[in-house]
């Protein structure tokens, strides 16, 4: 037995060596890079690291063929290009202790050595003070030519036919389309991260996009996603002690079906966090229902020591040292956006305090010419209107000329001034807005309508009841009395007249005022089904009033008649006076908005 264990032992110790470099460069490749995409990311890390302006990426063949990076940065000297492949080669920390207060992109020094490691690799550079710049030829880590050449400041990084010297990985390459859908994701990434700097994007020889520098995130969001986007964003801009985040949050019209459209930055660098990504679900919690995504562009900027950006080779996700208050921020940061008083201009005064004062709401029948359309419906309606972004409000191209008369504070709403045209398939609302047309579902819209109204009455103590004429009652399964039972104190507290009255059978006579429309019997069942479905434990209370809200305002709407030409015009102004009008509490949407850009461009007059 000893002598088998000596045995194995003198085996391993006459075989341990340390691999050449060739080889662990080309193990260390596999965890920087996997695809062009992430070459690609590395490249114009680089890029920014050194300062540059203006980045152009070229790809072929989805980066199988070619990924190109050339920057108009602080350029490199030779010996400096002849180091900068080696692994661990950086010039953006020297000890450990600056990964704590890393503010470059890049620091592992591992890139450039693990690209031209798995690639042809070939580098033009010229530093600033250089008399001449130096080409460097790499094929698969090995040198192969350096020579002098005559370059203008920056870099330039050929990296070509990826993982030709690791066909294990080359076989995970992807069709080239695949391979472009991420390089073009990333693309956009660093475009929206630094709209500061100049973007060229080429695809198998044709520039695919371009976009110029100096330009705000607004400017940058629109070249990118159309013109009309920034009117489907909310600002956002928010402290807490040392941490302070920015950007725009997308309204609830523009949610996916996925993440894609997230972009979160912290101190510039693109990076995801489950913390982040809860956080978000729950800003956006009674806006956007489970499944929807929002779109939003933060940035968040932390101070570096709380923040590890050293958890990933490719840097992207991130912990942080107080995972708590960051989180609160984050929702705190996304529920003020998205609620027009905070959103407001900085210099509009404090929030208002009622909503009743926010309705500035006023008819201005005189604007509209009602001898071409005889239809008893045209009205004038004028609301004031959020701008995008604050101190934005002169950008309104398209505002209406009474627009100046609106009070300088005006509060939100999804439109400055419209008309209701009328109702189409027995159903939608048409409106004419001042840059284009809104389809409405007057249910979705009377439910969020209600829904805010039975929520405000929250607080005050004398939550309005209204009592029934008649009183009902009501008999559930058993679960479902069993969880109305227990919050028959909440129900109370929000106006609901709520007793037992034998088994599983509860006896209704009040109703939240706004909801004394409604049959006691139906609006008591659904909230039940509600309770049921929340379940008990964890909910707050807060958040078990929303769903019994939600669920009575739902009720309430199922049973209404067909709306009349007034109550729709009421409801017009009373949705426009909503926090959150673009969504029912649901997260169904409310109105559909198609600006007349979209139609010019449509008709082909653009
Ligand atoms: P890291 O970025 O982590 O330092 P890299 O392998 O990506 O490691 O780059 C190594 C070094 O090469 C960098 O620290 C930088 O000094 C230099 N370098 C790389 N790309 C460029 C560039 N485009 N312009 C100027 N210097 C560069
Ligand atoms: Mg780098």
């Amino acid at each position: 037995m000893a002598a088998i264990r000596g045995s194995t032992f003198a085996l391993m110790t006459t075989h341990v060596r340390l691999l050449p470099d060739e080889v662990t460069n080309k193990i260390a490749a596999g965890e920087v890079v996997d695809r062009p995409a992430s070459v690609a990311k590395e490249l114009m890390e680089n890029a920014l690291d050194a300062g540059a302006t203006q980045i152009d990426l070229a790809v072929t063949a989805g980066g199988r063929k070619l990924v190109s990076v050339a920057d108009n940065g602080s350029g490199m000297g030779r010996d400096d290009a002849l180091l900068c492949v080696e692994r661990h080669a950086t010039s953006k920390i020297a000890s450990a202790d600056d990964i704590e207060t890393i503010r470059t992109m890049g620091f592992r020094g591992e890139a450039l050595a693990a690209i031209s490691a798995v690639s042809l690799f070939s580098m033009k550079t010229c530093a600033d003070d250089a008399v001449g710049g130096t080409e460097l030829v790499i094929a698969g880590g090995k040198l192969q030519d350096v020579r002098e050449l005559g370059w203008p400041r920056g870099t330039s990084v050929d990296v070509r036919n990826l993982f030709f010297n690791v066909p294990a990985r080359r076989k995970f390459l992807r069709a080239a389309q695949t391979e472009l859908a991420h390089v073009r994701q990333l693309f956009a990434v660093f475009a929206i991260g630094h709209p500061d700097v100049g973007f060229s994007l080429a695809v198998d020889g044709r520039e695919a996009c371009r976009l110029p520098g100096h330009a705000t995130l607004e400017d940058r969001l629109c070249e990118l996603f159309g013109a009309d986007y920034p009117q489907s964003l909310r600002p956002v801009d928010f402290r807490q002690s040392d941490v302070r985040i920015s950007g725009y949050v997308g309204l609830p019209n523009v949610s996916r079906t996925d993440r894609s459209e997230q972009y979160i930055f912290i101190n510039r660098r693109p990076a995801t966090a489950p913390l982040l990504m809860n956080a978000i679900k729950e800003g956006y919690r009674s806006v956007l229902p489970p499944d929807r995504h929002p779109c939003v562009f933060l940035f968040l900027e932390v101070p570096p020591p709380l923040v590890d950006v050293n958890v990933h080779p490719t840097k992207r996700e991130v912990r942080f040292r107080r995972p708590g208050p960051m989180r609160d921020a984050v929702v705190e940061a996304i529920r003020r956006a998205l609620s027009p008083a905070g959103s407001a201009p900085a210099d509009a005064g404090p929030p208002v305090a009622g909503a009743g004062e926010r309705a500035t709401f006023r008819p201005v029948a005189t604007n509209v010419s009602l001898d071409l359309l005889d239809l008893p419906a045209l009205r004038a309606f004028h609301y004031p209107r959020m701008p995008m972004a604050p101190g934005a409000g002169a950008a309104r191209p398209h505002a209406h000329p009474d627009a100046e008369a609106a009070p300088p504070a005006a509060p939100a709403g999804p439109w400055a001034w419209c008309r209701v045209l009328g109702q189409i398939g027995g159903l939608y609302v048409v409106l004419e807005t001042e840059d284009g047309y809104v389809l409405m579902d007057p249910h979705a819209a009377h439910e969020r309508v209600l829904f805010e109204k039975v929520m405000r009455d929250l607080p005050n103590d004398a939550a309005k009841s209204q009592g029934l004429l008649m009183p009902e009652t009501v008999k559930v399964s058993p679960k479902a009395a069993q969880r109305l039972r227990k919050s028959l104190d909440v129900l109370r507290a929000m106006g609901f007249g709520v007793s037992e009255f034998g088994t599983d059978t509860f006896l209704v006579d009040a109703l939240p005022a706004h909801l004394a429309f409604a049959s006691g019997i139906s609006v008591l069942l659904d909230v039940a089904n509600a309770l049921e479905q929340a379940g008990g434990r964890g909910a707050s209370a807060e958040a078990i009033q929303e769903k019994v809200a939600q669920a009575a305002c739902k009720a309430a709407v199922k049973a209404r008649d067909k709306l009349t030409l007034q109550e729709i015009e009421q409801l017009v102004v009373d949705l426009a006076n909503t926090e959150m009008p673009y969504t029912c509490p649901h997260g169904r949407p409310t109105i559909i908005f198609t600006s007349f850009r979209e139609l010019n461009k449509k008709f082909g007059r653009e």
